[in-house]
């Protein structure tokens, strides 16, 4: 029977008739109807970190919802689970004083950093500074904003001119950035936003030294410096906020995935002190934006849970262990004829290319990564050419070579 859920990004009329049904999950495994079983290559959406099946997480939102299910946090409403929350987020933060705006996911926190970025400004009476700066091949969601500033074009194309003051820079040039901020003018530049490892566009680290080189630049002009850290959080780069591991020290960093492991939806902006300041210093001077869901008492709880999970389990730094035996695994996926390149190595994420001469059309990509998914290891396909992992930071290394086999096994039957 055909249908009646859109799915985001999928081309309806071939995926109506035989949608991929997942029923049930455990650890680093989804199961279809049949009882078959996947490895979830791709913790969902980037986001399963301490895998599936927590029930601490489960009995942390229920018992929240038995004492409080839901309440706002618009004035000065506020409850327990999400101030404890902000408190742990802001002590993590690698910012001074970090206050932290939550909102339901990444895109709205793009927005907010967005928005909150051109308030700044306007309030620090340089109300020209609207730019936005983003990187080529940078993903921030489907959002307004982040639709605006969006590095992928397919993600912008057809929808009209949705933000006017937007420009890209080159993914990996330093001083491409700078000559935009000074073509434009840094008068009128409020932000320079950077996924640390670019996700979407094909799980891409930063050339060495770029991340430096970008935070140096925004620093020497004032362009504020926003981290969109929402899938490399909690653990995927190793570390809590994303970009550590460089030693940054972001104006804005958004986040989302991770800080639930997905189990609820929750985003959120940690913001340091010179952009707050100038909201909690002065009264009067509210910051007129609101999601409904800011600060949801059950999601909040699931958060704080994952938060002990992650902590106990000390998952980021077991990331930084298995980071490097994912990169192996995928380079010897590459020694398969078809790929031509191998991406990972800088946290718990990678990605293989295949040649053109193997990919004579669009779909052939598809059909891989289903054969891939027939052998059971769900992946994703990014960029048109390349398949992604990024399994749960709970990976052992049986199951990475399990994942290694079928990946390899996948793209000979579907190729040969
Ligand atoms: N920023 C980045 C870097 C992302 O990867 C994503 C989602 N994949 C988003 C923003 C948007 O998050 P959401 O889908 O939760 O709106």
């Amino acid at each position: 029977m055909e249908t009646k859920l859109w799915h985001p990004f999928a081309n309806m009329a071939e995926v109506k008739e035989h949608p991929f049904v997942v029923d049930r999950a455990e650890g680093v495994w989804v199961y279809d109807r049949d009882g078959k079983r996947y490895l979830d290559g791709t913790a969902g959406l980037w986001y399963c970190n301490v895998g599936h099946g927590r029930s601490e997480i489960v009995e942390a939102v229920a018992g929240q919802m038995r004492k409080l299910d839901t309440y706002f946090t618009f004035h000065d409403y506020s409850n327990e689970p999400a101030e404890r929350l902000a408190a742990r987020l802001s002590a993590l933060a690698p910012m001074d004083d970090a206050k932290i705006f939550f909102t339901s996911g990444g895109g709205e926190s793009i927005d907010t950093a967005a928005k909150l970025a051109r308030l700044y400004w306007a309030r620090r009476g340089e109300p020209e500074r609207v730019h936005i700066l983003s990187r080529r091949g940078s993903y921030h969601g489907t959002n307004g904003f982040g639709t605006g500033i969006a590095g992928i074009e397919a993600n912008r194309d057809g929808f009209g001119p949705v933000l006017a003051d937007a420009t890209r820079v080159d993914r990996d040039d330093p001083e491409d950035l700078r000559a935009a901020i000074e073509r434009i003018g840094a008068g009128k530049v409020a932000a320079f936003f950077a996924e640390p490892v670019q996700g979407a566009g094909g799980a891409w680290a930063p050339r060495p030294g770029y991340l430096e080189a970008v935070a140096d630049i925004c620093a020497e002009t004032g362009v504020l410096f926003v981290a969109d850290s929402v899938i490399g959080g909690f653990g995927r780069l190793g570390d809590w906020f994303g970009v550590e591991r460089w030693g940054l020290r972001p104006d804005l960093i958004t986040f989302a995935k991770g800080v639930t492991s997905g189990y609820l939806p929750l985003g959120g902006v940690a913001v340091s002190a010179r952009v707050a300041d100038v909201f909690w210093q002065a009264p009067g001077h509210a910051f007129p934006h609101g999601p409904t869901y800011s600060g949801h008492p059950s999601v909040a709880a699931a958060a704080l849970a994952n938060l002990d999970i992650l902590e106990r389990e000390e998952l980021p730094a077991r990331s930084r262990q298995m980071e490097k035996l994912l990169h192996e695994a995928l380079l010897a996926v590459g020694e398969h004829a078809a790929v031509t390149e191998v991406r990972g190595g800088t946290g718990l994420l990678g990605a293989v290319r295949l040649a053109p001469e193997a990919l004579p059309d669009k779909s052939v990509i598809h059909r891989v990564a289903r054969s891939v998914r027939e052998h059971g290891l769900i992946v994703r396909v990014l960029g048109g050419d390349s398949l992604v992992v990024s399994p749960p930071l709970t990976i052992t290394d049986e199951e990475l070579d399990f994942l290694r086999a079928s990946m390899t096994a996948g793209i000979e039957a579907a190729l040969s």
